[in-house]
């Protein structure tokens, strides 16, 4: 194989299936154009846009890594674990997401109604226009919605009036427990990776304390460079995995043209000082 840091891998993205706005086929036709040699889609907590997926990539002549998003409630807040080279058929994990998807529609009623409360009507409604699968409500479909009528001009500036925690418009839920989000992916077959940790707010005593539970469960590997993180936070996590023996990821995690700050295959490459999760594919 090329030198495996040489490779242009993105994996961590979104399609309709989840929060994203371009279906499974279209994100690979763009992983494609932006020079991507490993791809993956990893809707949130759904296995529904896989086999499109899988077939577009490889139509493309992009080696297809099958994978997910799930989300975990740890310590209070929450956690994304991210599942790759799963099985995307093991009833163990489609189960699982199934009972995490699960409560989502209820959650969304309760969000509408917080921001009924502060005069803004017709939420739940609007948020639905967005929706690419009725199982999979999300706050950005309202995040979307929102910007649509004017409230904000761009989706971070909703989530940091109205839908991060202590935010007027969130609602507390709680999600997989990080031990049955391992454990589902490593029934599938698959390797768990930390998503983004620098987006969490945990204390440093928290932090490890995560990291240390994720590796005792079978975790193997963390997001290093992801556009979820600054530089600083490439270097910093960079640290993490060798300090803790895991292998590194790199993903965009793009939900859609003009959202986020990074184009698919668009990253810089992993530190030279880690090893990438791909290495031996
Ligand atoms: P949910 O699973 O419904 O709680 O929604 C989580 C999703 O909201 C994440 O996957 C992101 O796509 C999006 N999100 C969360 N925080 C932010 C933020 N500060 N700016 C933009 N998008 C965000
Ligand atoms: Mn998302
Ligand atoms: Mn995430
Ligand atoms: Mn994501």
């Amino acid at each position: 194989m090329q030198n495996a840091h040489a490779i242009n891998a993105d994996l961590h993205c979104h399609s309709t299936v989840s929060d994203g706005t371009l279906a499974p086929a279209e994100v690979a036709a763009r992983a494609s154009a932006g020079g991507v040699a490993f791809w993956a889609l990893t809707d949130h907590d759904e296995l529904g846009g896989q086999a499109e997926a899988r077939a577009a990539a490889e139509a493309h002549g992009i080696r297809y890594v099958p994978g997910v998003e799930i989300s975990v409630t740890w310590a209070n807040q929450t956690v994304h674990i991210v599942g790759l080279q799963i099985d995307a058929t093991h009833p163990y994990l489609i189960d699982g997401l199934a009972r995490t998807r699960d409560g989502r529609a209820r959650r969304a009623a309760d969000i509408s109604d917080a921001l009924a409360r502060i005069g803004i009507e017709g939420a739940y409604a609007g948020a639905l226009r967005h929706v690419g699968n009725p199982d999979l409500i999300s706050r950005t479909h309202f995040a979307r919605w929102l910007v649509d009528e004017g409230y904000c001009e761009s989706i971070s500036e909703v989530f940091d009036k109205y839908l991060s925690e202590g935010r007027p418009g969130y609602v507390g839920h709680r999600w997989a427990s990080l031990s049955d989000a391992v454990g589902w992916i490593l029934k599938a077959g698959g390797i768990a990776v930390m998503a983004h940790p620098g987006r969490y707010h945990y204390t440093d005593t928290q932090h490890d304390a995560l990291f240390d539970e994720f590796t005792q469960l079978g975790g193997r590997a963390v997001e290093v460079v992801t556009g979820s993180h600054t530089p600083d936070q490439f270097k910093r996590y960079a640290e993490v995995a060798r300090h803790y023996g895991l292998l590194a990821s790199r993903g965009s995690d793009f939900h859609g043209p003009g959202e986020g700050r990074v184009e698919i295959g668009t990253l810089p490459p992993l530190p030279a000082t880690v090893t990438p999760i791909w290495h031996n594919w």
